[in-house]
């Protein structure tokens, strides 16, 4: 918890804090300090519709409530944030062979997140194993080859440019062969061929659904924190091409831009089932709404 805190810093800098400075005792409850609320809200990328719908529950209640002190919004607003956070998911648990496909733009993190997952799984007491399918930079099979070494589990690779659906297919039979309880799927993310990478991902999929058990496939889309309100267009563009089952949600440690995860979670139906706190092979850790408010408002 206190991880997470401290991974929020920027965040609560630029959002906790504004709104404490905003909520002062004997501050008047009136129009413009719900414009001023506003305002911060946006900044800190919770998204415009969510945030009008934040401020109109809030003027609501408000009114209801005839509030006259400020510092009771503080209070209203933890819990309709709490209302759209709110989980109706269970926890991710691996119980049967699982083949988790990892999406999303280059650069948000899907290969240091696949680090990062195959360690708490190994910890877990899982046999892990990794598959390069982003064969479009040999950068990417590297840097994959280093994390199955420091995780000290198994990988399948084929040389750069080869077909991502082979790649798969050989992890899937390997997979099977070895008792593999999770196989983590790496893939490319260049989305200025945006149509090409669709296909190559909707390929990957048949693959999967082909030799895997539909039920136990999951996607995860990985998003980058700091790019925002970008992250929710990015989302957008997988969910039309893949069933994203999960979100995982990195480099929240470095931004003040945490306000997008409540936006993911008003705006997109997809749980957010990991966090990224820092570049770390711990840095990583399952997403808890209810700790999450907790650590933005305490
Ligand atoms: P990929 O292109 O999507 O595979 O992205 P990489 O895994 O190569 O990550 C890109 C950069 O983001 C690397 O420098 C990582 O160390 C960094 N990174 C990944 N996750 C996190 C995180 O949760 N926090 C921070 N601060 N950096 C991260």
């Amino acid at each position: 918890y206190q991880r997470l805190r401290d991974g929020l810093a920027r965040t609560r800098d630029n959002f906790t804090s504004k709104i404490d400075g905003i909520l002062s005792f004997g501050r008047k409850v009136d129009d413009e300090l719900f414009e001023e609320l506003e305002e911060i809200l946006i900044l800190a990328d919770v998204g415009v519709s969510t945030t009008e719908k934040i401020i109109d529950n809030l003027k609501e209640k408000a009114k209801e409530q005839k509030l006259k002190d400020a510092e009771k919004i503080k209070e209203l607003l933890a819990e309709e944030i709490y209302d759209i956070m709110e989980a109706k998911e269970t926890s991710f648990k691996i119980t049967q062979p699982t083949l988790i496909l990892i999406v999303g733009v280059n650069g948000v993190g899907k290969t240091t997140t696949i680090g990062k997952l195959a360690n708490k799984f190994k910890r877990d007491g899982k046999r892990v194993l990794l598959v390069a399918a982003d064969t479009f930079r040999a950068a990417a099979i590297d840097q994959l080859e280093v994390w199955a070494g420091k995780n000290n589990c198994e990988i399948i690779r084929h040389e750069e440019g080869s077909d991502p659906a082979s790649v798969l297919f050989d992890g899937i039979k390997a997979a099977k062969s070895r008792n593999v309880d999770v196989i983590l799927c790496d893939t490319a993310g260049r989305l200025h061929n945006k149509k090409n990478l669709m296909e190559e991902l909707k390929k990957i999929y048949r693959v999967a659904q082909r030799e895997f058990n539909e039920g136990n496939i999951e996607t995860f889309l990985v998003l980058d924190a700091t790019t925002g309100q970008n992250a929710i267009q990015q989302a957008k563009i997988f969910k039309e091409a893949t069933d994203v089952t999960g979100i995982i949600l990195t480099k929240l440690d470095g931004t003040a831009k945490g306000g997008i995860v409540i936006s993911i979670k008003s705006e997109l139906d997809i749980p957010v089932r990991f966090i990224g706190v820092g570049e770390g092979i711990d840095d990583l850790q399952e997403f808890d709404s209810e700790k999450f408010v907790r650590a933005l408002f305490e």
